[in-house]
């Protein structure tokens, strides 16, 4: 069933969101991007003639403290929905039961948060039969927790007949099948970040399945030991070494193209102030560390990526929370947007990466930003979210 197909007039919906925001020191939101990609199903859902009761949680409370009410979020939200949201001081029982039964077409609800009752994380039945009495029909739209199998997230949905999947969990579907399962080709898939061992179910996934794999950051100096190169005091996983190498064999085995980075910036100290230099990237000295890729690796990537009619990319070139080593990852997020520009469909997700892209500006200019790093991540490779799970079900 999809949102189209319900209908809402005179319903309650029950809508999972991710509300869970950064709030500044005076319980301000700091960034509203989680409420304003929940904003189109919850307005679909009122201009259907239905009313919204919206559940989330909010940080990781341990004794229901102050800090990590929901109320906080009720300002903004308002703000963004352009309707007045109600609150109430609860997500189940009387309370809650009777301020969703007093609800109008039109109004939207705003339950306390989830998690000052650990039933949520533990994905109670009980619990997610009393959230369950709130609506009429339910849908999940919190693609952050989609990875969860919680009780507002996955337990809940065997309690409703009408169900579905809210336009915000729609789209990252939607935008992942364009790269994994219906890609125009070539697909081309960057992976950056730390480690090898984060990464190794995502290698494994999409091996096969794309035509040029682009390894950039911490995990390719494991690569590059491995092969026999220098690579001084970098970040290394000695013992993946062997798995390395066997990625490299089976990718020649299946045709797919492995880049790595031929050129890097070293530094003597894992610092923004240390001394840097450059070096090819099988020759760095003992004592200095590659902490971004070079000139010639950028090039030799935004060649390939130019070619590129999907692009999948997750994790950052370097250490790109420090200014000398940010060049590499912006340089990439250069070569994405031109390429993007270009006709290529480019989806962002999983992890640093959408930080990485926020920060430089790049955001506006991929076709598809995730909401969701460890949703994604798991996506990537090739797990069924329990929060989609409970819903096709
Ligand atoms: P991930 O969460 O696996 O995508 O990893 C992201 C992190 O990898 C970022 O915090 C980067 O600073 C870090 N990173 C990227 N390249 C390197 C590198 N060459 N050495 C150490 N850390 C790196």
């Amino acid at each position: 069933m999809t949102i189209d197909q319900i209908n809402f007039e005179n319903k309650r919906a029950l809508i999972r969101v991710d509300f869970n925001v950064p709030l500044d020191e005076n319980y301000k939101v700091t960034d509203a991007t989680r409420i304003e990609a929940a904003k189109d199903t919850i307005i679909h859902v009122l201009e259907h003639g239905g009313s919204v009761i919206l559940m989330s949680h909010l940080g990781r409370p341990k004794n229901k403290e102050e800090e990590f009410s929901l109320s906080h979020v009720i300002a903004k939200a308002s703000d963004i929905l352009g309707v007045q949201v109600q609150f109430v001081e609860d997500c189940k029982g009387e309370l809650a039961e009777k301020a969703a039964n007093d609800l109008e077409p039109g109004e939207v609800l705003l339950l306390e948060n989830l998690r000052y009752y650990s039933e949520e994380t533990a994905g109670d039945t009980s619990f997610a039969k009393a959230l369950s009495q709130l609506g009429d029909v339910y849908i999940n739209d919190a693609f952050g927790t989609a990875h969860r199998a919680h009780a507002s997230t996955a337990v809940i949905a065997q309690f409703f007949e009408e169900k579905c999947f809210g336009l915000l969990m729609n789209r990252e579907m939607v935008s992942l099948d364009k790269v994994l399962k219906t890609p125009e080709r070539p697909l081309v898939a960057i992976l950056g970040g730390a480690k090898v061992s984060s990464k190794i179910t995502v290698i494994e996934n999409i091996l096969t399945k794309v035509d040029d794999l682009i390894i950039a950051g911490g995990m390719a100096y494991t690569f590059i030991k491995a092969q026999g190169g220098k690579i001084g005091d970098s970040l290394v996983e000695n013992d993946k070494q062997e798995l390395a190498l066997e990625i490299l064999a089976k990718a020649k085995q299946t045709n797919t193209n492995i880049h790595l980075p031929v050129d890097v910036i070293i530094a003597n100290s894992f610092s923004e102030m240390a001394t840097i230099d450059k070096a090819a990237i099988g020759e760095i000295p003992d004592g200095w560390m590659g902490l971004d890729i070079g000139e010639k690796s950028s090039q030799n990537f935004h060649n390939v990526l130019q070619g590129a009619k999907t692009i999948l990319w997750n994790g950052p070139a370097g250490v790109f929370e420090m200014e000398p080593f940010a060049n590499g990852t912006i340089s990439l997020g250069k070569s994405v947007s031109e390429a993007t520009k270009n006709g290529a469909f480019s989806l962002v997700g999983g992890g640093d990466s959408v930080s990485a892209v926020k920060q430089f500006g790049f955001a506006d200019q991929v076709s598809y930003v995730s909401t969701g790093g460890g949703a994604m991540l798991e996506m990537l490779e090739g797990k069924i979210l329990p929060g989609i799970a409970a819903i096709k079900e």
